[in-house]
């Protein structure tokens, strides 16, 4: 190999960020943090509190809660191992392959020693991850463990005793059994990262007893999700979400009898609520152009949606020809799925199928028209559409999205609904709950656009001033250096943006680095302001100068 050649292998690899994820960087980031902000104090103003929430759950949660049957935890999330797991696992898989080349003849006594005593070990280690809850402690768990150690407590001692005698059936048997047993135990043990966060805000609803707390319990979060989703504009694998959730208990129905109307009035208030908030915040933003779809998807009852499923299957069913492979899948497995689909030539198909609207039960009707005129009176404008469904069983009622604005084909940046069955589904008592998930990166995305076009019309973005411009010091020599260092920290201390350089740089370079650094101003100090006292302070835009006193430059600065 030439020695250009050999450096040329020698040099570090470069590393870059993996597919769907991306680095925010500044400037940008300063916008970040103003949307966060806002959403801090808005969601502050209308009583929400904020939970931070892990990044990993049980894989089982999410299966529970979004359903193993979607995407997003069939095919797009993140799953790991827990150790405890790899090491049973791979325990499990030694006894399988030991029983397995220990059958064909009675092996030796040693060899049925050896099994046994590694058996013993794959017991002890499961059962003191099923003492700690890290494998599930259920009544299944809990028979074959026992029956393991009875199987080791009959063989132990008769491969101990001298005059040791077995049949071939006996040991078979034996081996079988243990095989079997093992491969009964479920271990669990498998962790995602948050493809959504909905699911951990129950789990923790549940966990640190909220129900105890006064309802509804109103909690926001943001924060990265994750999912493995292919990679373009407005999707990537790591995202941000910020989102919001009102959780309330049900009452029994003794306490509620003849106040049916009182608590849909409730329900509705706490949904139109949820989308006011939703939307002042987006207004604090200054994002434009939005739109607010709603709908109501009743609830999981013969009288309601069940019914309408059935007829929309029919329907399905009827035009099954029509449709493209995917929708022709969901017709058994998620009518309502077919809904969503985007597929060109099924369109004028879908749009002539049976509407949801005109299967709905009384209680869900009225609670519709309810959100709609608690929208009304909040003067949030909506467009209804009968096509916004969600899959799971334990969605009703409400369901919204908001579309906004310069971002192609991923344009929702807003998802949201009810989901009264969910944190029962998950062993708390019965709840209530509606929330929405905001993608902070469309939004960004959106706000984005937003500010191109009002800096082509002039008009300012409410996230134009988002950073202010620094004040740069431009100091000359040693004396000039220690005052520098003062005025630095008392102006970063009155909370103005300072750049003090390092070293000392002629005249000329500090205002050219100070122009580059967008500076407004630059203030001066060189032996003669030192000496004086009086500072001279520069406005970068028209090169005007104008000397002030170290008391007046705050002052003098907020004016400006
Ligand atoms: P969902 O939890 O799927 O209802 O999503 C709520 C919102 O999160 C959507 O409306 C999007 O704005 C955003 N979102 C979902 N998936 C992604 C993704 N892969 N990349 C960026 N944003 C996403």
């Amino acid at each position: 190999m030439s020695e250009g050649a050999a450096k040329k292998e020698e040099k570090p690899r470069k590393f870059q960020a993996i597919r769907g994820t991306r680095d925010l960087l500044p400037p940008e980031t300063a916008l970040w943090n103003r949307v966060e902000q806002i959403a801090h104090e808005v969601f502050a103003t209308f009583g929400f509190g904020e939970i931070r929430l892990p990044i990993v759950e049980q894989t089982e949660l999410f299966r529970r809660s979004v359903g193993i049957d979607t995407d997003i935890v069939s095919k797009e999330m993140f799953t790991f191992p827990e150790n405890f797991r790899e090491q049973l696992d791979l325990r499990r898989d030694y006894l399988a392959m030991r029983a397995r080349e220990l059958r064909n003849q009675l092996p030796a006594k040693d060899a049925m020693k050896s099994f046994i005593s590694f058996t013993s070990d794959f017991l002890d280690l499961a059962h003191s991850t099923f003492s700690r809850g890290q494998i599930p402690q259920t009544a299944e768990n809990k028979d074959s463990l026992d029956q393991i150690h009875s199987r080791i407590l009959s063989w132990e001692p008769k491969v101990k005793q001298k005059e040791f005698q077995c049949t071939e059936q006996d040991w078979l048997l034996f081996l079988s059994d243990i095989v079997m047993l093992a491969n009964r135990l479920e271990i669990g043990g498998l962790i995602s990262l948050r493809p959504e966060a909905t699911a951990s805000v129950c789990r923790a609803y549940i966990e640190h007893g909220m129900q105890q707390l006064p309802q509804p319990v109103k909690l926001y979060y943001m924060g990265p999700m994750f999912r493995r989703e292919r990679p373009q504009k407005g999707r990537y694998r790591q995202f941000y979400q910020i989102g919001a959730e009102v959780l309330d208990h049900v009452r029994p129905a003794e306490t509620i009898l003849g106040e049916v109307d009182k608590e849909l009035r409730r329900d509705a208030v706490i949904d139109a609520e949820v989308i006011e908030m939703l939307m002042t915040f987006f207004g604090k933003c200054g994002l434009q152009g939005t739109t607010v779809y709603i709908n109501s998807i009743g609830h999981n009852a013969p009288n309601c949606r069940r019914g309408y499923v059935e007829k929309l299957r029919a329907e399905l069913t009827r035009i099954k020809d029509k449709l493209g492979p995917d929708s022709q899948r969901r017709i058994d497995a998620n009518p309502l799925r077919v809904l969503d689909s985007k597929l060109e030539s099924e369109q004028p198909y879908i749009e002539r199928l049976p509407r949801i609207a005109d299967h709905l039960c009384d209680e869900c009707k009225a609670h519709y028209a309810a959100v709609k005129r608690e929208l009304d009176q909040r003067d949030v404008k909506y467009q209804e559409n009968w096509r916004l469904v969600r899959g799971l069983d334990y969605y009703m009622r409400t369901t919204f999205e908001i579309i906004a604005p310069g971002l192609g084909s991923q344009n929702a940046v807003c998802g949201g609904g009810r989901y009264d069955g969910l944190v029962e589904l998950l062993g708390g008592r019965p709840t209530k709950g509606i929330g929405f998930a905001i993608g902070e990166d469309r939004l960004i995305l959106s706000l984005q656009e937003v500010d191109k076009r009002s800096s082509d019309t002039g008009v300012q973005s409410p996230l134009a001033t988002h950073q202010s411009p620094p004040l740069y010091i431009a100091w000359m020599g040693e004396r000039a250096y220690a005052t520098a260092l003062g005025a630095a920290k008392t102006l970063r201390n009155a909370g103005f943006r300072v750049e003090l350089p390092p070293v000392e740089q002629k005249f000329g370079t500090a205002l050219g680095r100070a122009v580059q650094l967008r500076a407004k101003y630059a203030l001066i100090l060189g032996d003669n302001e030192v000496t004086s006292g009086e500072w001279t302070l520069k406005t970068l835009a028209d090169g005007t100068q104008r000397k002030v006193s170290e008391q007046q430059l705050i002052a003098e600065l907020k004016k400006m």
